[in-house]
């Protein structure tokens, strides 16, 4: 059986783009694509990564794939595969990426495992990767794969969608444990500038700020009725499920309903009005899904309307997150642990990834019923769900860390500046959550915001330049 498997992401035109970026964003991405597509030629793209669900990474390559893909442009998406201990070997470096010591030191054996699983992937991918394609190689899961295909003659590009903006044992020892795989990447790419170890040379470093697309299931515009439909059948408000349930368009363009129910840990339900704050994330310890319950425990619920939603993936499902059922049976003894007063105010769901589009149009309902979005992450590597949020015209409430500070400008939520804080956090959502009208114009300016900076095409355009300079490197290389 292959390790290596395939994920075909539905083909779509940039034109749909026009619309929302307007004419000029748009006549730059037309002219920009026509050029670069003569410029790759017989090359191909890849991406590798260790997932085709849940997560950042993958909501992102669904997208933008199909952006190229739709315009000709050979882009492949490959999944590599390891067994358990090579992804608690790879969380452990995540954890430690950020900060975090996680569940202990990484020893040489843990390299040698991690060198090992990569081995056996790269003898697969070196049968298939042509000496003159480009390779985007994603996460920690993949800087194994750095050297081999260099060697191969590919242009080798790693992509780490993590980081922080300061450095401290963990940080270092990651580091450590990637560097030597790290050495010969023809660039290294990172969200934020503040993400780039000092070690890296400049001139391979590359800032790409993650994006959104505006019409994947995860963001398309869902009406009223829709979003009523989608939440009644997941199961996470209390009102009938209606005959015809909430219908989202897939990637390929075809209608679907929702129709799977999410798993819901609740004493009671809200109803479609009580204003509701949610926070969508996997169940990691560094989205702070508990300190969020704690703090709309101890600062919200108690003086005034509101529920909280805390929103993650099945924790059965995600591949390459060993931690999540963890992380996940935590909060629900922390939930069990509240007053039944407090907790009826507080639902837990996780989310179905049999169909990770009609998970997506899950949590674009969730997202755009909430009052107000919450991100009170410890530390975040970017944070799509921010962006995401914002999209639906909604405030965030977040911790100044990361790509969150990158997102959330002033006039569009609500940044702490210590994640910490869980009376800053409830106090800022009691806040909103007494203030729509603010709430409302927030929400606005959110929406606005996020076409302007962070909508797909941009992401678009600053690969083609990147993909450009290998391009030219190369050639140089060969000509010298
Ligand atoms: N997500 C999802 N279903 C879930 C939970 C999360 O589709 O049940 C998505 C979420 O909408 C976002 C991504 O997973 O698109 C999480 O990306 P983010 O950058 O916020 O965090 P990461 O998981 O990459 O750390």
């Amino acid at each position: 059986m292959s390790l290596l498997s395939q994920v075909e992401p539905p083909h779509r035109t940039i034109a749909r783009l026009e619309p929302v970026v307007g004419p000029k964003r748009y006549r730059q991405l037309v002219d920009t694509t026509a050029s670069f597509r003569q410029r790759l030629g017989h090359r191909t793209i890849w991406n590798i990564n260790s997932t085709a669900v849940g997560g950042g990474v993958a909501e992102m390559l669904q997208a933008l794939i199909g952006y190229t893909k739709g315009e000709s442009i050979a882009t492949n998406w490959t999944v590599i595969s390891g067994d358990a201990p090579f992804f608690a070997i790879t969380k452990r470096i995540h954890n430690q990426v950020h900060g975090a010591p996680g569940d202990g030191p990484l020893t040489s054996a843990d390299a040698r495992h991690y060198a090992r699983i990569l081995a056996a992937n790269t003898a697969e991918l070196i049968r298939q990767v042509k000496p003159d394609d480009i390779v985007m190689l994603h996460d920690p899961q993949t800087a194994g794969l750095i050297t081999p295909l260099v060697e191969l003659g590919a242009r080798v590009v790693w992509r780490c969608h993590i980081g922080v903006d300061w450095s401290n044992e963990a940080t270092e020892a990651a580091w450590r444990f990637l560097r030597p795989h790290l050495g010969r990447a023809h660039r290294i790419v990172f969200s934020r500038r503040q993400y780039v170890p000092e070690w890296v040379p400049q001139p391979l470093a590359r800032i790409v700020p993650p994006s959104i697309d505006p019409f994947s299931p995860k963001n398309q515009e869902l009406d009223e009725q829709t979003v009523r439909g989608i939440l009644a059948t997941i199961g996470v408000i209390d009102a009938p499920v209606p005959e015809k349930a909430g219908q989202f368009t897939r990637y390929d363009g075809t209608i679907d309903t929702v129709n799977r129910r999410a798993e819901v840990l609740c004493d009671s339900l809200p109803c479609w009005d009580d204003p509701v704050v949610v926070q969508v994330s996997r169940w990691d310890r560094l989205k702070d899904m508990d300190g969020v319950m704690q703090a709309f425990a101890d600062h919200v619920a108690p003086s005034g309307d509101g529920h909280l939603m805390l929103v993650g993936p099945s924790v059965s499902d995600v591949a390459d997150d060993p931690e999540g059922a963890e992380v996940y049976h935590e909060c629900v003894a922390q939930w069990r642990g509240l007053a039944p007063a407090i907790r009826r105010r507080i639902v837990l769901v996780t989310l179905p990834l049999n169909d990770i589009e009609e998970n997506a149009a899950m949590v674009n309902a969730l997202q755009r019923h909430a009052s107000i979005i919450s991100q009170k992450s410890i530390a975040e590597g970017f944070g799509l769900t921010v962006s995401e949020g914002m999209w639906k015209g909604r405030p965030v409430v977040g911790s100044a860390v990361g790509g969150i500070l990158d997102q959330v400008a002033d006039g569009t939520g609500v940044l702490l500046p210590d994640p910490l804080d869980l009376e800053a956090f409830g106090t800022a959502v009691r806040r909103l959550l007494d203030n729509p009208a603010k709430t409302r114009r927030l929400g606005q300016a959110a929406h606005a915001h996020i076409r302007e900076h962070f909508v797909g095409d941009t992401h678009l355009l600053r690969y083609a330049t990147l993909f450009d300079e290998l391009i030219s490197e190369a050639a140089g290389t060969a000509q010298g």
